[in-house]
């Protein structure tokens, strides 16, 4: 039975090489910056100009950040070995939540251990069956995950199309459902382009829908004093619901909350299943986030920079004759379409010390392999114009061009 299942195992793993589609991780030897080492093969060391991370605003090794972290490990300890509500919740943990609330305005947050349980555990209990939720199709996996454990009946949209968004409240309202909730990624991250949150809440609002956003990815570097999606289209509280993360831009250690009206946030603390069932977040990550979020708040001159390196590195690329997908945030797409080319791409760029990622099927559509590069305010306008020289050798190595 095991060898069966085992060698059953072994197979797709084949298929899974054979399609070109296998990911392997490269092994980083110094901490989460613009540069890092890596440990090649040969057991060799090679710095790497790194254009991949979720580090937008260059938080992840801040020092301020650190004796943070530190701090809390001396005064609160390591771990809390206990769920919030036996005996998890310390002073810092509420700090962090009302921080949070405070920073984006809303009443309250909670916190999760990641962003993926945060989305895991807000839909099941909020919406029941009498109600509805409506989904752009490309929203990240843990809301696709988060609504399947819902009881809600469950209407999608095409990726951005406002169209379909209104075609479908219109269903789900002739279905007869008692409470309507748009969700939508605030960011979408493959493609790096903003929710068209204008005309989803004046949408929501014609069809007296809730919406809900997920701005993993925008929290803290987009939108005035980092505040998100919201905060960058202007409808502000007229999303009720946001999703964030304590893993990418606020210091990138980990971490998930909710932020929104009381009711929701003290329902979630009552009945949402990865908030009930699982640790409470380690001191040290909650002090060192709330020193993040203070830092991101304030930072205009690491967004600045951040924008300028966007600009440079979209207008290097575009007269180098890649084909980018457009967009304003840090994260900027150059398609291969082919998920071997794009792993090649890849592989090109690492012999030139330049750090990318491949992405491909299944975390893009199949035929729409891309390299996806994302700019972070710890790199320099030197490390942009060294990369911009290796994409162009190494594009010229692949046959990209
Ligand atoms: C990264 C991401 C998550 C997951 O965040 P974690 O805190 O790492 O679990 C959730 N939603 C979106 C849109 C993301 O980009």
């Amino acid at each position: 039975m095991t060898s069966a299942f085992l060698s059953h195992l072994d197979n797709v793993l084949a298929e899974i090489d054979a399609a070109g589609l296998r990911k392997s991780e490269r092994i980083i030897t110094t901490p989460q910056d613009g540069h890092f080492t890596i440990r090649d093969a040969h057991g060799g060391r090679r710095e790497m100009i790194n254009m991949c991370s979720n580090n937008y605003l260059g938080l992840a090794n801040d020092p301020q950040i650190i004796a943070a972290a530190r701090q809390a490990l001396g005064d609160f300890g390591f771990g809390m070995a206990s769920v919030r509500f036996i005996c998890g919740t310390q002073s810092l943990h509420r700090q962090l939540e009302e921080r949070i609330a405070g920073w984006l305005g809303r009443d309250d947050a909670i916190l999760f251990a990641a962003a993926f349980d945060a989305n895991g555990g807000v839909f099941e209990p909020l919406m029941g069956p009498e109600d509805a939720i409506v989904s752009d199709a490309l929203n990240h996996a843990s809301i696709i995950d988060g609504i399947r454990l819902a009881k809600a009946r469950r209407y999608r949209f095409a990726n951005s199309d406002m169209t379909e968004l209104e075609d479908q409240l219109k269903k789900a309202r002739g279905d007869g459902a008692r409470f309507v909730l748009i969700v939508t990624d605030g960011v979408f991250s493959m493609d790096g382009y903003t929710a068209k949150l204008q005309e989803i809440c004046h949408l929501a609002e014609r069809y007296d829908a809730l919406v809900m956003v997920d701005d993993a990815h925008a929290h803290g570097h987009l939108g005035a004093r980092g505040g998100g999606t919201p905060a960058l289209t202007g409808v502000g509280n007229r999303v009720q619901i946001v999703t964030g993360t304590l893993g990418k831009t606020l210091g990138g250690g980990m971490g998930g909350f909710i932020a929104g009206p009381q009711p929701i946030i003290d329902l979630l603390r009552q009945r949402a299943r990865p908030y009930l069932f699982s640790n409470a977040l380690a001191p040290a990550l909650a002090a060192g986030s709330l020193k993040a979020i203070d830092i991101a708040e304030t930072a205009d001159d690491r967004r600045a920079h951040l924008g300028e390196l966007v600009g440079r590195f979209r207008s290097g690329m575009t007269a180098a004759g890649f084909e980018l997908l457009p967009g304003e945030t840090p994260i900027v797409p150059i398609m291969l379409n082919d998920a071997r080319r794009a792993q090649g791409m890849a592989a090109a760029l690492d012999r030139r010390g330049v750090y990318v990622a491949g992405f491909f099927y299944p975390v893009v559509p199949q035929g729409q392999a891309r390299i996806r590069v994302q700019l972070s305010a710890a790199l320099s306008e030197k490390d942009v114009d060294t990369a911009l020289g290796a994409f162009a050798e190494a594009g010229r190595e692949i046959g990209v061009r």
